[in-house]
């Protein structure tokens, strides 16, 4: 009898690396994690070499592993699987085969998708999640940066050479903050946790009265995104004022990728979008303000669906368009019919 086929799906994110096995049905049949928290590659080898062979000891005697995906941030050049550009906390990888990193840590070769980590999270959505059956659809990920990707009919819009979906690169400010793409304004440079936080901390520092600071004034690098949209909920003025500009950033900058693109939803994930309806009420209010007049509808505003397994989820559901895009006869045709299953194990 033949082995029920699983992949592996892989999140390298700023601060966890995680990887899981997924069933055919979105299923997380094991789960593993270790710090991303290193400073060279052969440090990172190590530590993803050790992630898969805890992760290849989870496949039962009944499953094989069929395939692996891989999301990760910057630009990843998906016909090859090489980190083309990455800067920042992983710069090291810039130039990595992603395929080969998997099969080295695996020791034997399997068909990988390997791409942004905004993009496998739109393409997870788009199997198990909140964009299923939808065909225009907008993603930003809100998170200590911001990430974003697209699908245009159906299809992932990728432009001339790959880095179409860049969107916490679009501008909201011409002359606002130097941002790490080397732009000016960049919605990431005023609209992310970690231009939130750099707000507050400096509120905090320049002796602005309010709740907030009377908690962190002692540590204010403790001080976290989701305390100061806490705070606002609560009615802390200078947390209000820090969340009300750049909720503001947000909306005009989704109301630029409105009129651009015409989405027939949009999705945000990250951490950001556990604030709740501190952030979505505001959002929406200004939002439609900027675009009713154009595009006539209310187009919605949605939380991402897969949660804190976006990441492995959307890497998984990659694999699985490989898989499936390469050959569907290894499937069973009753597996093929399959929606997302009921059972759910979490190991
Ligand atoms: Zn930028």
């Amino acid at each position: 009898m033949s082995r029920e086929p699983w992949v592996a799906g892989i999140d390298i994110g700023g601060t966890t690396l995680k990887a899981a096995l997924v069933d055919y049905g979105g299923e997380v049949r094991a789960l593993e994690s270790t710090s991303s928290n290193v400073e060279n590659l052969p440090s990172f080898k190590r530590s993803f070499g050790g992630l898969l062979a805890k992760l290849g000891k989870k496949v039962l005697p009944g499953a094989r592993l069929a395939a692996a995906g891989i999301g990760c941030k910057g630009v990843v050049d998906t016909g090859t699987s090489r980190i083309r550009i990455l800067p920042g906390q992983f710069a090291f990888l810039e130039g990595l085969r992603l395929d080969r990193l998997i099969s080295d840590a695996l020791g034997f070769s399997l068909p990988v998708s390997a791409d942004n980590d905004a993009k496998t999270a739109l393409v997870g959505e788009q199997r198990w999640g909140a964009a299923r059956g939808k065909q225009h659809v907008v993603l930003l990920t809100l998170g200590s940066g911001v990430g974003g990707a697209f699908l245009s009919a159906g299809a992932m819009v990728r432009g001339c050479s790959e880095i179409a979906g860049h969107l916490g690169h679009v501008t909201v400010d011409f002359q606002g903050p130097l941002c790490s793409c080397g732009n000016r304004g960049c919605l990431e440079a005023v609209f992310s946790a970690r231009a939130i936080e750099g707000d507050a901390v400096a509120s905090i520092r320049r002796g602005c009265e309010s709740p907030l600071r009377a908690k962190f004034a002692a540590n204010p690098e403790s001080l976290t995104c989701l305390d100061v949209f806490t705070a606002a909920a609560s009615g802390d003025p200078m947390a209000r004022g820090i969340v009300e500009r750049a909720v503001a950033a947000l909306a005009a900058a989704m109301a630029g990728m409105a009129h651009a693109l015409d989405p027939e939803l949009f999705i945000l994930g990250g951490q950001i979008a556990e604030a709740g309806p501190t952030l979505f009420g505001p959002l929406r209010k200004d939002f439609y303000g900027r675009t009713l007049r154009l595009v006539g509808r209310r187009i919605p505003i949605r939380k991402a669906a897969l949660g804190e397994s976006a990441g492995v989820l959307g890497a998984a559901a990659s694999a699985w368009k490989v898989l499936e895009s390469d050959s569907l006869r290894f499937l069973a045709p009753s597996r093929l019919r399959g929606e997302r299953s009921v059972r759910r194990i979490h190991r």
